[in-house]
């Protein structure tokens, strides 16, 4: 599987904005935006002015590196989003918002989005007691994940749903982790998804 490696906390720092891609470093002061508020790179100690196309590049990468998504399949998201009907911005973020791995994230059970697709991958996780081992799944709303048995006593999971909490629980999912279990209420509205995002400029890019 094709997968993004670049230093993660370069990404960040490209960005300007903690997209919190390292699990629990992410909520310390190593955090790499913290202490050093610049770009990466020898000429990187300023932000540049960019152009409106720069603006919606860097826009559509930032939701690119959230999600852990290459480019070839968020732009297939993008078209699915636009087929349906909707906003097609919000149809766009709930489409990667209900992704299996995220939604494993969004439940405490991974630290961060890049450990959930391993997790998932691996095979640990039921959505409604069948095993689904693709991260791309899609949850639907009324659908049941949990922590397959045999892989309920792995450290890094029960590490990571004890901090679960801190790092909070969106308000259309419901954790029961006495159990490993949690259940998504709802497909979340543009506003429960509480990212950083300006959607418009992905869809003005990919519209040109
Ligand atoms: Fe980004 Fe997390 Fe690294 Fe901070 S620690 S720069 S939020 S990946």
């Amino acid at each position: 599987m094709a997968r993004y490696t670049e230093a993660l906390c370069r990404v960040c720092r490209r960005e300007g904005e903690k997209l919190l891609l390292k699990g629990d470093r992410c909520y310390t002061d190593k955090c790499a935006v913290e202490r050093r508020k610049y770009p990466p790179g020898q000429h990187g100690q300023g932000y540049r002015k960019l152009s409106d196309y720069g603006v919606q590049l860097r826009e559509k990468q930032k939701v690119r590196h959230i999600y852990g998504i290459l480019e070839r399949q968020f732009r297939r998201y993008f078209y699915e989003a636009d087929r349906r009907k909707g906003i097609t911005g919000e149809v766009l973020l709930q489409l990667l918002e209900t992704r299996l791995d995220n939604i494993v994230y969004r439940m405490g059970f991974a630290a961060d989005r890049r450990k959930a697709r391993q997790f998932v991958s691996h095979g640990h996780f039921l959505v409604n007691g069948k095993k689904v081992n693709i991260p791309s799944y899609t949850v639907k709303g009324g659908d049941i994940v949990e922590v397959k048995e045999s892989s309920r006593d792995i450290p890094e999971i029960v590490d990571s749903l004890s901090k679960a909490e801190h790092r909070g629980i969106p308000p259309w999912i419901e954790l029961d982790s006495a159990n490993m279990r949690g259940k998504v209420l709802h497909i979340p509205s543009r506003e429960e998804i509480q990212l950083p995002i300006q959607e418009q400029l992905i869809i003005e890019l990919y519209s040109k």
